[in-house]
């Protein structure tokens, strides 16, 4: 189990629906105490139900994007990189950081990364 200064490490990884609400309540209930981050590639979290009103133009791009770096504001760390790996037994997560693979070590992770 990763422990850093007392504060265990709870990873991410899925910024869509699913890894939203988990960073949320996470944040929530533990981020005052432990560290939160959420892992995603993109920048923002599109939200998929509302493409129907985009289409018909009752909505516009920037009504259904909200920016992942909000969370920061809910006690979650936001990383923007690709999740490259996971190694269950090191409780370790490698991620795209730059040119080189960062990896980071956590206690728990929660896997959101969607259907792909
Ligand atoms: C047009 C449309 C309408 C829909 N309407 C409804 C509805 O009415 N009701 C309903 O319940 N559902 C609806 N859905 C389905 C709903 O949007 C999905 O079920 C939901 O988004 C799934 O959430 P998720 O978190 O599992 O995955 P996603 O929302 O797909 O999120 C996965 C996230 O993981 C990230 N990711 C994936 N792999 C990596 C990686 N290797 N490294 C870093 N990041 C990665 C992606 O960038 C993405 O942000 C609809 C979908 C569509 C397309």
């Amino acid at each position: 189990m990763y422990v850093s200064n007392g504060r265990k490490q709870i990873v991410i990884l899925g910024g869509g629906s699913g890894g939203i609400v988990a960073a949320t309540k996470l944040g929530r209930e533990l981020g005052s105490k432990h560290d939160v981050t959420l892992v995603d590639r993109r920048e923002d979290h599109i939200y998929m139900p509302a493409f129907l009103f985009l289409m018909v133009g009752q909505r516009k791009p920037g009504d259904i994007t909200r920016k992942l770096k909000r969370l920061e504001k809910r006690n979650v760390k936001f990383i923007q990189a690709d999740v490259l790996g996971i190694d269950p037994d090191r409780q370790e997560v490698t991620l795209s950081a730059g040119k080189s693979p960062m990896i980071t070590s956590s206690c728990r992770s929660v896997c959101r990364p969607g259907r792909k």
